[in-house]
């Protein structure tokens, strides 16, 4: 069916009902192959273009998927799992936290090796990055998209499916938990960064590097992941602004923040993590009402740190009692936040730990 309405394509397309397909599970003589679950989730690689308006739209099925993918039946037995078809930009945590429950509830059938999870590339590096955090499986979960929409001179979602199998089923790569995989690429989701808008070289995970490289149909492992730390799924996640400051900024939108109902505030400051001084006026303004303040830098290589002083460098908002968020960037420094903040007995010191990691 195509939906051609914006808001009831969202509603229409952002179904929680599990449909579940075996029909690539059934080839004869691969009885030993490898069961991998597909967990479609939507963006470009699911979209294709509308005839009439020529914009992109949600048509395209998990089975049309995987049936795209040449070979794919020589590599696992796949199961399907359509969770929605949504553009990512409509992604939000708590879907993300439902995502995360279904994957682990997948991974815990003692038949499914591992789970790919088709996902837009906009939001794609913070929905991997949320459940790298959260999901208790230690089975491999890769994130992949497309650039390209399915319906394209050449499309890529058919080559990054397959490479996220090539990846899967490789016993190398087994201890990079949860990664965003395309164009070749295996990221970290806590390093990686969309930084083009249309180029299928689109992540990139700065100084740090890819965690390895697909090619032939073989994996190449560059490095392991610094990092990871896990937290059980909350009831329900603490609000949190992202406030990003720029050159003459009065410092209003933490105000405004600050006396809304809001947990916490990540302020994206500048450079090596400094904030003008009525910005820091109004940091301190939320800190006196205990909301916790997590800063991070626009700077896409790098990390924050208590540098420079005078009001608003960062060594004063760090005496404080702001949080530095080291080298993590500013939207998954939130997600890391709203979970460190619904675990029991939060408190400064513990929400400062999760950012040390
Ligand atoms: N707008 C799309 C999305 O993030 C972009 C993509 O998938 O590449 O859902």
């Amino acid at each position: 069916m195509i939906v051609r309405k914006g808001v009831s394509l969202f509603f229409l397309s952002y179904l929680l009902i599990v449909f579940q397909c075996d029909c690539f599970s059934q080839r004869k003589g691969k009885v030993d192959l490898p069961t991998i679950a597909i967990v479609t989730t939507g963006g470009t690689i699911a979209e294709k273009k509308d005839p009439e308006t020529g914009s992109l739209i949600p048509i395209v099925s998990g089975y049309d998927l995987v049936q795209a993918v040449p070979g794919i039946s020589d590599l696992a037995k796949i199961k399907i799992f359509e969770f929605s078809n949504i553009d990512s930009s409509r992604m939000t945590p708590d879907i993300w936290k439902n995502l995360s429950k279904k994957v682990d509830v997948i991974l815990k059938d003692t038949e499914i090796d591992g789970a790919i999870v088709t996902h837009g590339t906009d939001t794609m590096e913070v929905g991997a990055y949320f459940l790298d955090l959260t999901v208790q499986s230690e089975k491999p979960v890769v994130f992949v998209g497309a650039m390209k929409d399915a319906s394209s001179f050449s499309p890529d979602g058919p080559e990054n499916i397959y490479n996220a199998l090539v990846q899967i089923t490789s016993k190398q790569a087994h201890c990079f938990g949860v990664t965003v995989t395309l164009n070749q690429y295996i990221h970290s989701p806590r390093d990686v960064r969309k930084t083009e808008t249309t180029n299928i070289q689109t992540f990139d995970s700065g100084k740090k590097g890819c965690l390895g490289y697909i090619a032939a149909g073989m994996v190449h492992c560059f490095r392991k992941r610094f990092c990871s730390q896990k937290f059980f799924l909350p009831k329900t996640l603490k609000d949190v602004s992202l406030i990003k400051t720029f050159a003459g900024d009065n410092g209003s939108l933490v105000r405004y923040a600050a006396d809304s109902d809001v947990k916490g505030i990540v302020i994206e400051g500048v450079g090596a993590g400094n904030v003008n001084e009525e910005v820091y006026k109004a940091i301190l303004y939320a800190l006196e009402k205990d909301i916790f303040v997590v800063l991070t830098t626009a700077v896409f290589d790098g990390a924050v740190y208590p540098l420079y002083g005078g009001n608003g460098g960062g060594y004063e908002l760090q005496q404080r009692g702001v949080i530095f968020a080291g080298d993590l960037p500013s939207e998954k420094a939130r997600i890391l936040l709203m979970l460190a903040l619904a675990q029991d007995n939060s408190s400064s010191e513990t929400i400062a730990k999760c950012f040390e990691m």
